[in-house]
């Protein structure tokens, strides 16, 4: 072209970009100017630029999105974490909160976090109006009488540049108490509004005293009534109210529902076990997204024994570790307890997922999800730069999870850098049983 080159104000040089959005594996440099992808090449050596920054052995991948986190902080009580946790210090430029903000408090949502937060926040809003209030601890907070569809609509049309879809949770406690009522309002709300569900399986809430609901009954009432854009989470949880009962075998419903074009999210939070993830994984069942559900509740001391103590009321678990029932927080096995997005892409690693499969998760088909594929999740020239750049460590680790079982790992991830909108912030998080404030965020090192 003729005319005066471009000056790139950085050039990230030599990493091997992977962005299944334009089928890109490869040494490639990435060029940005002001704030946005202006180059993508084998080489932009002989290019002007204010500054380089030799990135050669790393991954350079488009920004990250996780499509299942909760940075309604304060506001939701011990539930809501700083979006800057989840987020850039976890190497994500894109967080989809998932129902931690509801009709009545999305003004102050938007207001202090989506404005706030570096990242890029968007919401699938709580069908509840309390949200995710003390972190559903209270099953009266989730009772449908208080819940006024109408609102939930106006919301929903009023704020669609955040909004892209109603968050329920379709399980054991709401059932006890209410029926399908929650959620027959939710599916009402969302379709009358014309976003997607993103329909949470497994018990959660509090079941009403002596009563007894059947998984199986939950998932034939619920997942048939799902359509093409709709998401169900928690494939990996051992609870018999998600995806396989005890014989392990994935349901039917599910099946179709994915053949429908249902998507399926991760949602790693403490719904995790690898022995129920090789199950599902083995009978060809793969997610789309990569949510990873870090909330207030499990990255503080003390949640891997309450939490345990919840397996065991619902039938999951058997006993408590002798060191969890002295409380100490260091019987926490690391990846149980906090975990954030480069640790759970590790752990799809471990599971025998290909990088390119493990990166189209929290790359486009996330940014397809919340329908913005034009957006976020690739390093189309044009776009916003934001770029994760991760560490690929080779070794030996076990990985655990909450239900005993453990996993070798011969390949660990870990986050280094991201540019955000082409500003580059340090991704320092690191898995810390004890963490419990944050520090603030910094710019990266020189
Ligand atoms: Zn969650």
């Amino acid at each position: 072209m003729a005319g005066k080159r471009t000056t790139y104000d950085l050039i990230l040089r030599g990493g091997r970009v992977i962005d299944p959005s334009k089928r890109i594996d490869g040494v490639r440099d990435v060029a940005v100017k002001d704030g946005k992808i202006a180059a993508l090449a084998p080489s932009l050596d002989g290019a002007p630029a204010k500054k380089r920054i030799n990135v050669a052995g790393k991954l350079v991948l488009p920004g990250l999105i996780d499509a299942h986190a909760h940075v309604y902080e304060y506001v939701t009580g011990p539930f809501g974490i700083d979006p800057e946790l989840p987020g850039i210090r976890s190497g994500v430029t894109t967080l989809v909160d998932q129902g931690t903000a509801n009709a009545f408090t999305f003004a102050g949502f938007r207001k202090f976090v989506v404005e706030r937060a570096t990242a890029n926040v968007y919401s699938f809003i709580s069908i509840y109006s309390a949200g995710a209030l003390y972190g559903y601890m209270n099953a009266g907070v989730v009772s449908p009488h208080l819940i006024d569809t109408d609102v939930v609509i106006e919301t929903v049309r009023a704020n669609r540049d955040v909004i892209h879809g109603i968050k329920v949770q379709a399980e054991a406690g709401t059932f006890s108490h209410w029926g399908a009522d929650t959620f027959a309002l939710a599916h009402k709300a969302a379709r009358t509004a014309g976003v997607p569900l993103y329909v949470h399986l497994g018990h959660i809430f509090p079941k009403k005293k002596g009563a007894s609901v059947d998984p199986r009954a939950i998932i034939k009432t619920v997942v048939p009534q799902l359509e093409a854009g709709d998401i169900i989470a928690h494939p990996f949880s051992p609870d018999p109210g998600c995806f396989a009962g005890a014989d392990g075998k994935v349901y039917p419903e599910i099946r179709a529902a994915i053949a429908r074009g249902v998507g399926i999210d991760v949602g790693r939070g403490s719904a995790f076990s690898y022995r129920t993830a090789r199950a599902v994984l083995d009978q060809g069942i793969v997610p789309d997204t990569l949510g990873i559900d870090l909330h207030g509740l499990n990255i503080r001391p003390g949640y891997f024994l309450n939490s345990r103590k919840r397996f065991i009321a619902a039938g999951i678990a058997k006993t408590v570790p002798a060191a969890a029932r002295r409380g100490d927080p260091a019987a926490e096995p690391e990846n149980n307890v906090a975990f954030t997005m480069a640790h759970v892409m590790t752990a799809m690693r471990a599971l025998g997922l290909d990088l390119d499969r493990v990166v189209r998760m929290t790359t486009v088909n996330a940014a397809r999800m919340i329908g913005r594929e034009r957006q976020h999740g690739s390093l189309a020239l044009g776009r916003a730069a934001d770029v994760t750049v991760l560490e690929r460590e080779t070794g030996r680790w076990t990985l655990r999870d909450l239900h005993g079982n453990a996993i070798d790992a011969d390949e660990r991830l870990m986050p280094c850098f991201v540019l955000k909108d082409g500003v580059r912030y340090a991704s320092d998080l690191r898995v810390d049983p004890r963490y419990e404030e944050p520090a603030p965020l910094r710019a990266a090192a020189e």
